[in-house]
């Protein structure tokens, strides 16, 4: 026993599985076929989407924002935790990708929830702003360019309301945030917008230590 986060094993990884995972078929259809990809890494694991799903629940999202769709997984999941008038506004920039998401949001009967943007997401994103759209979502996940972070953090505070989430993924990029010979573009935008977001005074904050790290951060102002 200790009071810091416990070090997963395989096996304590397959346990914890075993005992919490309730991925419905289709999801897991989903994650099998994407898994031929040679770009399946970039899907987040089951688990996190149980996890979001239960936010999106407990705070009641109704309207919600994606950031990167790639075959579909996230946006799935979310979709599924809203009610029938939940809305999601998707961002992405691959047609292909994107086709297979689109298959299997019909196949689960959520197409209607999804409004799909091609596209670089900082357009997207900025157009909502132009639309009178600022402090109308519950709910945000960034899971695209990691050098556009940054970007979309600032957009995605002025979209969400006060009380509403922003999930940011891959906030510990493998590890590679701790090790000063990794210089690349993509960790040093992780490192500077994780240094950013701990002393950012307009959320509260809180790093999940699940996956590659999900950092859940809740817009002040309520
Ligand atoms: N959330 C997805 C899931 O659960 O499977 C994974 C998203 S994947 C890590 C990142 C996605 O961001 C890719 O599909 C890629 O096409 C998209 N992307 C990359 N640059 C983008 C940009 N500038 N604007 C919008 N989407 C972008
Ligand atoms: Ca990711």
């Amino acid at each position: 026993m200790s009071n810091r986060t416990i070090n997963l094993t395989d096996q304590l990884y397959d346990y914890m599985i075993s005992v919490s995972l309730r991925e419905p078929p289709l999801l897991e259809r989903l994650r099998k076929e994407t898994s031929a990809n040679e770009m399946a890494r970039m899907q987040i694991s089951p688990e996190q989407g149980q996890f979001m799903a239960i936010l999106i629940k407990l705070i009641g999202a109704r309207r919600t924002l994606e950031i990167g769709v790639y075959t579909g997984y996230s946006c799935l999941c979310t979709a599924l935790a809203m009610p029938g008038d939940g809305r999601i506004v998707a961002c992405d920039t691959d047609e292909g990708w994107t086709d297979m998401a689109k298959r299997y949001w019909k196949e689960a009967g959520v197409a209607d929830k999804i409004d799909l943007v091609l596209g670089p997401a900082s357009k997207t994103l900025e157009k909502l702003i132009e639309n009178g759209q600022e402090d109308s979502f519950d709910f945000a996940f960034i899971d695209a360019d990691k050098e556009n972070y940054d970007l979309y953090y600032e957009y995605c505070l002025r979209l969400v309301r006060p009380g509403g989430l922003i999930a940011l993924d891959n906030v510990l990029w493998g590890g590679s945030v701790i090790d000063p010979s990794i210089n690349d573009a993509d960790t040093e935008a992780i490192r500077a917008l994780n240094r950013k977001i701990y002393r950012d005074t307009r959320v509260d904050i809180s790093l999940v230590p699940i996956s590659d790290g999900l950092t859940i951060v809740m817009k002040q102002g309520l």
